[in-house]
């Protein structure tokens, strides 16, 4: 059985192996947390990511993935020249800093909100008016669900905000005023078969993804896959990668950021796609060949973070409520509650929009 590798073992690396066992692939994890997701459905390699026997055992692997791109830099260079990384650690070394990942999608012909890079103190003289107003700093490295951002709107703010990230790189950002977010999976096999994922809508609540949807016939989908089509081949994307986007008010894209893998907002082709975006990413990075990708159904996502009431005691999602709503399935990740942490998801179908947007709303209501 082809063996699949993967740096991570959170609940994309799960679910990238619950797709995978059906393929017949069996999948090894390398992983310091001992109680990661993904240790019960993969073979868990219980070490830090540079560890020398770890990668050996992956190195043993067909092909090497992952779930998370703060692996560190060493951990790409041991395994080079002896099994296939996909994507590769050039792609990766770009998606995971945002100030490279934003010139290279304008060197590739994606437009994004204008910025300004900040390395040093004199970098913030004058770069909120080379932005054109308020903007958001973010940290270049690191940054996830809104962590390491901070709006920010004159220059005295500007200077709070960088001390206060510990002066590390960043990129000051333009500050969107958006129609709305959507994103968009592609995925490319080594020998340049390409795939795409839904054109799918995101909400966020607190710089956290709340939920997303799909909808047929969005009219969006032809310029995000001219965009995602074009930064794939321009960044020689082996495997899958997913952009988000800005959408202005008169339509155009902007790309906000790349993930050098399976997605939050692509969960629902779990249940509403003909391939979900776990198995696109398992047989782009195996080369196997990519099967037709399409949607099945409108459907959606509500993601199960952890939340707190006024007495600091867990919130509980209204369980029997979610399984008593047609249409609902419930993945859950097997991590301990902690606040705002992501603890799995609950998909909807629905046979037309209409009843997907009226049970997307009463199904909001079951999740706090
Ligand atoms: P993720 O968990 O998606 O990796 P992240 O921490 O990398 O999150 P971003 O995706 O950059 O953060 O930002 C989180 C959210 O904050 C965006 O989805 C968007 O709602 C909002 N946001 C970020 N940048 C901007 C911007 N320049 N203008 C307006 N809103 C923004
Ligand atoms: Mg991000
Ligand atoms: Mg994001």
């Amino acid at each position: 059985a082809p063996q699949l590798g993967i740096l991570g073992g959170g609940q994309l690396a799960q679910m990238l192996a619950l797709a995978a066992l059906p393929l017949g692939v069996r999948v090894t994890m390398l992983e310091p947390d001992d109680q990661a997701p993904a240790r019960l459905c993969a073979t868990h390699l219980h070490a830090s990511y540079t560890d020398a026997a770890g990668l050996d055992a992956l190195a043993a692997c067909d092909a090497v993935t992952l779930e998370f791109e703060n692996v560190p830099v060493a951990a790409l260079t041991a395994l080079e020249g002896r099994v296939p990384v996909r994507p590769g650690r050039e792609l990766l070394e770009r998606s995971k800093h945002r100030a490279r990942e934003k010139e290279a999608l304008r060197v590739a012909g994606a437009r994004t909100a204008p910025f300004v890079v900040i390395e040093t103190g004199t970098d913030l003289d004058g770069a909120l008016v080379r932005i054109g107003g308020p903007g958001i700093l973010k940290t270049s490295e690191l940054g996830y669900d809104g962590k390491g951002q901070a709006r920010v709107s004159d220059e005295a703010g500007l200077q709070a905000a960088w001390d206060e990230m510990g002066r590390v790189p960043c990129v000051l950002e333009g500050l969107v005023r958006f129609e709305r977010e959507v994103s968009l999976a592609v995925a490319r096999t080594p020998d340049g078969q390409v795939a795409f994922g839904p054109l799918i809508e995101n909400v966020h609540r607190n710089g956290i993804l709340r939920t997303s949807l799909f909808l047929e016939g969005d009219p969006h989908e032809a310029q995000a896959r001219e965009i995602a089509g074009r930064v794939a081949w321009a960044w020689g994307l082996e495997g899958l990668m997913t952009l988000e986007f800005f959408q202005l008010p008169g339509s155009e894209l902007l790309v906000n950021e790349v993930a050098p893998r399976v997605h939050n907002s692509g969960h629902l082709t779990q249940d509403g796609s003909s391939v979900s975006q776990f198995e696109a990413q398992v047989r782009a990075v195996l080369g196997l060949p990519l099967a037709d990708w399409r949607p099945l159904l409108p459907c959606a996502m509500v993601n199960i973070i952890g939340m707190e009431g006024t007495d600091g005691q867990p919130l509980e999602p209204d369980w029997a409520g979610i399984d008593a709503l047609p249409g609902t399935r419930l993945h859950l990740y097997h991590k301990a509650w902690r606040a705002r942490r992501k603890l799995g998801h609950v998909n909807l179908v629905a046979p037309d929009a209409r009843i997907l947007r009226e049970r997307l709303a009463q199904l909001e209501r079951l999740i706090p």
